[in-house]
């Protein structure tokens, strides 16, 4: 998406004060045009109609144009260095904006800096895929803590006179509720086994 560049003084510039407002429409939409297709200023005649939908008979305001002087036929040689020279002999039968880049970038800029970008932004996500690498490899080696639950740390299960599990105590509870519920502490003391002092 490139900018399209305007300066202060667009509007009271001699070729374009003199447009009527419908020429005037049609020649700054089609500098937004021209920006969005990347053509360079270039409009071929027939996509005159896709320039805007706002003027209607679009070709008797392109006449306009050409005859102020903000336009002229692409055909048409024109001697302005900042006027997108004819490739191969010549456009195509449309218009030229004449001075597209006075103010406008040209595709070939467009898409360098395009490129430009891209490139920064995938350096930019190499590094930060490189330290985060390197924070994840820093906490591989860290040494661990032992874990809770090992050892003396497991705390005799309730259990009734006879050596059963008591009908009421947490031991007897029907093991009904999922992993995710239990606290991580039950689930540690529950996954020693049994026998361990
Ligand atoms: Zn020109």
């Amino acid at each position: 998406m490139p900018w399209v560049r305007f300066d202060d003084q667009f509007p009271i510039h001699r070729k374009v004060d003199g447009l009527s407002d419908a020429a005037y429409r049609l020649h700054t939409s089609a500098i937004f045009w021209s920006a969005r297709n990347l053509t360079d200023g270039f409009l071929p005649r027939g996509d005159l109609d896709g320039v805007t939908a706002r003027v209607r008979t679009p070709a008797r305001f392109a006449a306009e144009c050409v005859k102020r002087g903000t336009w002229h036929d692409s055909r048409e040689p024109c001697t302005s260095q900042k006027c997108p020279a004819p490739v191969d002999g010549g456009y195509p039968q449309g218009w030229v904006i004449h001075d597209y880049w006075d103010y406008q970038p040209s595709k070939e800029q467009v898409l360098r800096e395009r490129e430009a970008a891209a490139r920064r932004q995938k350096k930019w996500r190499d590094a930060r895929n490189g330290v985060s690498n390197a924070t994840n490899n820093a906490l591989l080696t860290l040494p661990r803590p032992a874990p809770k639950g090992s050892g003396t740390g497991k705390p005799p299960r309730a259990r009734a006179a006879n050596g059963r599990p008591s009908p009421s105590g947490s031991a007897a509870k029907p093991r009904t509720r999922s992993a995710a519920d239990r606290s991580v502490a039950e689930a540690i003391a529950e996954s020693t086994p049994e026998g361990e002092p």
